[in-house]
């Protein structure tokens, strides 16, 4: 188990797919906006298995402008706009 190093001020220039450790609202890296993003995947923040710890919320998405591909977390109150639960 490591400790997470939130290095804010670190960032990767180009389009990544890596997890990111502080998460960001999704936005086409390309495009600048969010306004064309197709939401693939949604993980609310939820707890570990064996731990107190809070995984934080991630999503994946793709742009239909552009075709660029993203997944990364998100902030935890972050939601996909529009985003229903399947029952
Ligand atoms: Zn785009």
């Amino acid at each position: 188990m490591t400790t997470i190093d939130h290095g804010r001020s670190l960032r990767t220039s180009g389009p990544t797919s890596h997890l990111l450790d502080t998460g960001e609202s999704p936005s086409c890296p390309r495009c600048h906006t969010d306004d064309y993003l197709i939401f693939e995947e949604f993980v609310p923040a939820r707890q570990a298995d064996h731990s107190t710890d809070l995984l934080p919320a991630s999503a994946s998405y793709s742009c239909s402008e552009c075709g660029t591909f993203n997944a990364h977390t998100v902030p935890t109150s972050w939601r996909p706009p529009q985003w229903f639960w399947y029952s």
